[in-house]
């Protein structure tokens, strides 16, 4: 934030700000779902988180074809949100003994993320179109999707198997 002015006065200001913030979210997301692939026992859930990190990957690689679209340097700006939603998720994993209870805290640590990345994403869009670029928005709607997609995958996996395991 500068001392003279404030760094954000636009839409197209506050657009580019929120697209840093979900490139370090993205970033933040790509480095815990190593260890929630390797906390997760159900082999379902660990092979859901494989999957999104491989499509986490993409995302960041979508979010910089935006940035470039849009002609705006690829940086990427503090997202204390996220970063407390994965310290939370650390810190109940690691105080869950049981492996089934652990999946299933697992998945609503995964379903808060994904949920985070749904508000990001669908605020994005709607300013993109505001400010003209579909072409934009049509990128951040393929990620979108997949967060969406995700979190479907998350509630099916709870609700059918893994919340009854660890109710047991
Ligand atoms: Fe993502
Ligand atoms: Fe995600």
């Amino acid at each position: 934030m500068g001392f003279f002015s404030k760094d954000i006065e636009t839409l197209n200001d506050l657009f580019v700000h929120t697209l840093r913030d979900i490139y370090y979210a993205e970033q933040q997301i790509e480095k815990a779902l190593p260890q929630m692939i390797d906390k997760a026992t159900a082999p379902e859930l660990k092979a859901g988180f494989e999957k999104h990190l491989e499509q986490t990957r993409g995302h960041i690689r979508r979010v910089e074809q935006v940035f470039e679209m849009h002609g705006a340097e690829a940086e990427e700006v503090d997202c204390p949100a996220i970063d407390g939603i994965l310290e939370e998720a650390d810190d109940v994993s690691g105080d869950v003994d049981d492996k089934q209870v652990l999946d299933a805290a697992l998945i609503a640590s995964a379903q808060a993320v994904e949920h985070y990345e749904m508000t990001r994403y669908g605020t994005l869009i709607a300013w993109a179109k505001q400010l003209g670029r579909d072409d934009c928005a049509r990128v951040l709607a393929e990620n979108l999707k997949e967060e969406v997609e995700t979190d479907r995958k998350l509630t099916e996996m709870a609700e059918s198997k893994i919340n009854l395991r660890a109710a047991e």
